[in-house]
């Protein structure tokens, strides 16, 4: 029997705020997890420093599904994006540790492939529709088969979605930046540059775009409406998601696909939403919803009703997540697509990870394990910042949904 030994948290700043989980075994292996919950990562920290590692400690690794049953039963307290993100940190691990174990890359433990790689889409922007189409080009050649397009609304200045520099960070102040926002003018202008991007592009990709929780449900349907004939792959989250019985308004006026859950951390979160059929996409991901564990239940749930996987994939989830996603994208027979945002140079001095692109699909590393590791020295070169995402505000001043 192999016994977690210690638990050990890492919280650092490498480009962005990152929380890492590192388990210990008695016979000194080593398996890593994500905590990472952006603007709000000192409260998984605490809760895995001073609630869930010592209770850890002496328990068999190799028992992932009952450790998962006793950290989420066992607190009493359920759900919620703090003890979903402990809870998959610790679940993460401890797959890295089996991995690692039995000699085998964890996709091979989840089942073996389901395919050949993961496609991933990509975000291209612009802060004009010019230079959305020129990064769209840019992506094209890059190889990707699947873009996220977003571009500045005209008139609102830090419109969602719009990258400034290399890499696209929204979480880039010490205190929230407040931005303004107007449903009317992003109504009357993304339509144009989806159309501009498939009259200039043509219909041999997949075109993505995120609306970010900004919509009512019957602007969501206008819009969704309003662009069928740029075939979108889907429009996500387009309207909050708190209020589910809203997405049959939707889905009665447009069959433009949709995507939700990257905000959702359990499967009785998004139970609604799959089994009334309300959404297309399940975007849950493995650092938010509980672990490849939770994760693989979700998607084992969407597939009874034909939902497919996208899970959320920012660079607000480390390169652990993303091995971890990459291995479980590549087993299940749903899978639809994964999000990728290539990290920043200093976040990979910090993860050395062997996930690697290739004509626009991720394909996990073949080490036993997830096929990551974490350089704690290079990692204090990068003092944890504290940074926050932006808050959105109407024009007349009240406060929307960012
Ligand atoms: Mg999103």
């Amino acid at each position: 029997m192999s016994n977690i030994e210690r638990a050990e948290v890492f919280v650092a700043s490498p480009g962005r705020s990152f929380v890492t989980l590192r388990l210990t075994t008695s016979d000194g292996v080593l398996g890593l997890g994500d905590a990472t919950l952006n603007g709000r990562e000192l409260a998984v920290a605490s809760y895995l420093r001073d609630h869930v590692a010592p209770l850890l400690i002496g328990r068999d690794s190799a028992r992932i599904e009952d450790i998962w049953q006793y950290l989420y039963r066992g607190a009493y307290w359920r759900r919620g994006p703090v003890t979903m993100t402990a809870i998959a940190a610790v679940d993460t691990a401890l797959w890295d540790i089996k991995g690692k174990v039995a000699g085998l890359p964890v996709y091979q433990l989840l089942g073996g492939r389901s395919r050949d790689g993961v496609l991933v889409y990509s975000h291209a922007s612009g802060t004009d529709v010019p230079s959305l189409l020129d990064d769209v080009a840019r992506f094209r050649e890059l190889g990707y088969h699947a873009i996220r397009a977003q571009a500045a609304v005209p008139g609102i200045r830090g419109t969602y979605g719009v990258r400034k520099g290399a890499v696209y960070e929204p979480a880039a102040t010490s205190l929230p930046e407040e931005q303004p926002w107007s449903t009317e003018a992003y109504l009357d202008h993304a339509p144009t540059y989806l159309e501009a991007i498939r009259e200039r592009f043509g219909f041999g990709f997949h075109l993505l775009h995120d609306v970010h929780h900004r919509l009512t449900p019957i602007e969501a349907a206008r819009f969704g409406k309003r662009v069928e004939d740029c075939r979108l792959f889907w429009m996500e989250d387009p309207t909050p998601a708190e209020n589910q019985e809203s997405f049959q308004l939707i889905r009665q006026h447009t069959t433009t696909p949709i995507a939700v859950g990257e905000v959702l951390t359990s499967i009785w979160d998004v139970q609604h939403l799959i089994t009334e059929q309300l959404i297309d996409y399940v975007r849950t991901s493995v650092v938010h919803a509980g672990g490849i564990t939770h994760l693989r239940r979700i998607f084992d749930l969407a597939a009874l009703y034909q939902v497919r996987t996208g899970s959320h994939g920012a660079t607000d989830l480390s390169p652990v997540s993303l091995a971890a996603a990459v291995h479980l994208d590549l087993t299940v027979p749903n899978f639809g697509i994964q999000e990728y945002m290539p990290h920043a140079p200093e976040t990979m001095e910090v993860f050395r990870s062997g996930v690697r692109f290739e004509d626009g699909m991720l394909h996990p590393p073949e080490e036993p394990g997830l096929g990551v590791e974490y350089d704690e020295k290079a990692a204090e070169r990068f003092p944890y910042e504290p940074r926050y995402l932006p808050v959105a505000r109407r024009l007349d001043g009240s406060v929307h949904d960012w």
